[in-house]
């Protein structure tokens, strides 16, 4: 697919790292807002439509609070979140308000956006902020969500987004040129332009790369590597729709993209473009596993049915009625993601049953699944 389809967007999420804001040294990037907020609010006079989704809260924070590095204890650096999401939106505000316009903060998180109901709830004040020209500001709520329900990183959220608004582009900025196959300082290695699918072997190279190439993995100020923007662009994918992740410390990145330049990675769009709602399915964190035997694993990959008790071997986890899990096939690898309609108790005690036998073991049937396919996301 040629970049030419990029020209086409109209409804933009734009993902920027913390390492553009707030870098290391503890200072803060003052006039990428402004350069920010000047591009995007060029793209809006274009009648284009922007969701701004913008890590920095923490690096933020821990400027404000005068604190020497990034504090490790998570209540600190939910306290150092707090404080510094009130600076990075009064920022982005004061930007925007040059362009005269607004910005409208929406703070998220996994545990919130697995529900179903408060998903399309956030959906709709999306949609209904972009409707009056407001550009919205997400983040995910640091403050208040702990370790196990968060999101993790904003590259993920930000694919998350691209389904909540309804977005045909996805463009990363970070500090990086995209994906190198080698060191990104390294003279010898090359920029990869074009992804047509976010391939295993493709994960492990972004392994081995972080996103700040100053920066050790895991270690950088961000959170997210180039696996993580890789993984959250397979996603976007998923729902039909490109990335490109690329240098934002240049003005202009995004005009570049809109104008099918040859700049930083462009990951594909999958042709086969899920719903919204089993794109949702396929962003939640699953919450345990469900080992298939081959005859459930054909059922449902060539035959578009639903998984039966009777082709399940093993469960793992404690998940409950209708939470996410992994479907895993014999040779260890994810093949669907699915809401289970048991929990893991009753999993465990119907599983390598026939339907019929559901009743009688547990006193009570909550339909033939474990899985509906409509539940049910193949990967
Ligand atoms: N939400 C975090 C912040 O604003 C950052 C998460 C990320 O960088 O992926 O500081």
């Amino acid at each position: 697919m040629s970049r030419d389809g990029l020209r086409r967007a109209r409804r933009i999420v734009v993902k920027v790292g913390t390492s553009l804001l707030a870098p290391r040294d503890g200072g803060v990037h003052v006039r990428r807002f402004a350069e920010l907020a000047d591009e995007i609010a060029g793209l809006v006079a274009n009648g284009l439509q922007v969701v701004l989704v913008s890590s920095g809260a923490v690096g933020l924070g821990v400027r404000r609070l005068g604190l020497t590095e990034r504090p490790a204890s998570i209540p600190a650096k939910q306290a150092a979140a707090a404080v510094g999401q009130i600076d990075l939106c009064r920022r982005f505000e004061r930007a925007f308000a040059r362009h005269d316009l607004l910005v409208g903060q929406i703070l998220l998180t996994h545990q919130g956006l697995a529900d179903r109901e408060r998903f399309l709830n956030a959906r709709q004040t999306l949609h209904a902020l972009l409707a009056s020209g407001v550009v919205p500001l997400i983040n995910e709520n640091d403050s208040v969500a702990t370790e196990e329900l968060r999101v993790g990183d904003n590259d993920l959220l930000s694919a998350m987004v691209v389904n909540l608004s309804g977005a045909d582009l996805l463009v990363m900025l970070t500090d990086t040129d995209g994906l190198f196959d080698g060191h990104p300082n390294d003279p010898g290695s090359r920029r990869i332009a074009e992804v047509p699918q976010v391939t295993r072997a493709l994960l492990e190279v972004a392994d081995s790369r972080p996103a700040d190439p100053a920066a050790q993995p895991g270690a950088a100020v961000g959170t997210g590597g180039m696996r993580a923007k890789l993984e959250a662009a397979r996603l976007a994918s998923r729902y039909g729709v490109p990335t490109v992740i690329v240098d934002g410390a240049h003005r202009g990145a995004i005009g570049r993209i809109l104008h099918g330049e040859d700049t930083g990675t462009h990951v594909h769009a999958s042709s086969r473009q899920l719903s919204s709602r089993k794109h949702w399915i396929a962003s939640l964190k699953p919450r345990g596993s469900l080992h298939l035997d081959e005859g459930a694993v054909r059922a449902i990959t060539e035959r578009g049915r639903s998984l039966l008790p009777i082709g399940i071997v093993e469960v793992e986890g404690q998940f409950g009625r209708g939470d996410p899990v992994r479907c895993v096939a014999g040779d260890g690898e994810e093949i669907a993601r699915a809401l289970s309609a048991y929990d893991a108790r009753e999993v465990e005690l119907i599983k390598g049953q026939r339907t019929p036998r559901i009743e009688p073991l547990l006193g009570y049937t909550n339909g033939d699944a474990v899985a509906h396919r409509d539940d049910l996301v193949l990967l």
